[in-house]
């Protein structure tokens, strides 16, 4: 059976590009990048092109990069080296309802230590309005989390008002910026962002390795002890294939882009009109245009979303109720509660997510599969 893979949220299979460019990194040039030798600084080399092309991706400084083993890393970096940091000045941090997991378990895990935690609320179709940030600021806050475009339901955020605001405070900003990175285009200044967190295996690169952006002069305090690389601010040896595959990975993103935006915001587009249009009791999720290009996400009156997702692996589909980390708990999505949803409802939820290798006879495949799947289930 032709496997067919919608949940590109989840990850992206790497593309072959990325695996050529890595490969010699395992071999001939295997080096530890802070050995003296020849070995090293070849390695060396090759981490600090890396880290320059992706510093030229998102308008930034070279030296205001940070690679690290993922985003997940990189936001609990953020968030407690921050809150640390900066707990002389003030102990309150304002973050959004809809964060991913590696944000607000950081979060939870300062508000037991006595930082004072206000959590901003999204309206129905998942935007935070940055005027409840702005009400919520005071004296003691230190730092602003908001991300730039949901996991679930791909709704992007005005980060760029969030950032003025920020900065009109002097208050620090960190942005996770998983779900936008290689798929629209991304630009520190633009958004205002001090700290901004990515993640390779989410832009067809490879698993285990991100980046943290720190803007010049912010203060980063490492996470990870034990060693001085990354300038003192990540110990352990440095992933230089890692680096090497995320670094072509952006650039075939920057290459492809505004074709793939093109292309997936069509599919999308499809799949919405058509999954509203041939099955009852459907409520589509998110923001009709504040929406990565790629996302489409529903709930079904009266069908269990994992049931569905069984039903559709069966007939060779991959697809999601949500976040991973939320698909398999008992608990409903945190995100789908924030915009409003009954339990019934978020427990009822398909998120497809489309990318690179997604063809329109998959898309076809997939519409034709859906209406009898829910329907067999609704009995
Ligand atoms: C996937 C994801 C993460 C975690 O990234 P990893 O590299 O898998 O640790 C963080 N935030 C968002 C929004 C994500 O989608």
């Amino acid at each position: 059976m032709h496997r067919i893979y919608l949940d590109y949220a989840a990850t992206t299979p790497a593309d072959p590009e990325v695996i050529k460019a890595m490969e010699s990194y395992f071999f001939e040039k295997f080096g530890n990048a802070t050995s003296p030798h020849t070995f090293g600084r070849e390695a060396s080399k090759a981490l600090e092109n890396a880290r320059e092309t992706l510093a030229h991706f998102l308008g930034a400084k070279s030296e205001e990069i940070i690679f690290t083993s993922g985003a997940t890393e990189s936001n609990n970096q953020a968030i407690i080296g921050l809150a640390y940091h900066l707990k002389g000045k003030g102990n309150h941090i304002i973050v959004s309802k809809i964060e991913h997991h590696s944000v607000l378990e950081p979060i939870e895990f300062l508000a037991k230590q006595g930082f004072k935690i206000t959590y901003i609320n999204v309206d129905k179709t998942g935007l935070v309005d940055p005027h409840d940030i702005k009400k919520a600021i005071i004296n003691q806050t230190i730092l602003i989390s908001v991300m730039y475009a949901n996991n679930e339901i791909g709704a992007i955020q005005p980060v760029a008002e969030i950032g003025k605001i920020a900065k009109e405070r002097k208050i620090l900003f960190h942005v996770d910026a998983v779900q936008m990175t290689g798929h629209l285009p991304v630009n520190v200044n633009e958004i205002g962002a001090d700290v901004l967190s990515l993640s390779a295996h989410k832009f067809y690169g490879p698993k285990g390795v991100g980046a943290l952006y720190v803007r010049k002069g912010t203060p980063v305090d490492s996470y990870l002890m034990g060693g001085d690389q990354e300038k003192g601010r990540r110990a352990s040896t440095q992933n230089v294939a890692g680096a090497v595959g995320l670094a072509q990975a952006i650039e075939l993103c920057r290459e492809k882009m505004s074709q793939e935006i093109e292309v997936q915001t069509k599919l999308r587009n499809k799949i919405i009109n058509e999954v509203t249009k041939r099955i009852d009791g459907v409520t589509f999720n998110g923001h009709p245009t504040k929406r990565l290009p790629n996302n489409a996400h529903f709930s079904f009156d009266k069908v269990q979303g994992e049931t569905l997702l069984t039903s559709l692996d069966m007939m060779g589909i991959a697809a999601s109720m949500g976040s991973a980390c939320t698909s398999g708990a008992m608990e409903p999505s945190h995100v789908l509660r924030a915009i409003g949803l009954s339990d019934d409802l978020a427990f009822g939820s398909l998120r497809i997510t489309i990318g690179r290798w997604t063809t329109s006879e998959e898309v076809d495949y997939f519409l034709e599969q859906l209406p009898g799947i829910v329907k067999r289930l609704r009995i």
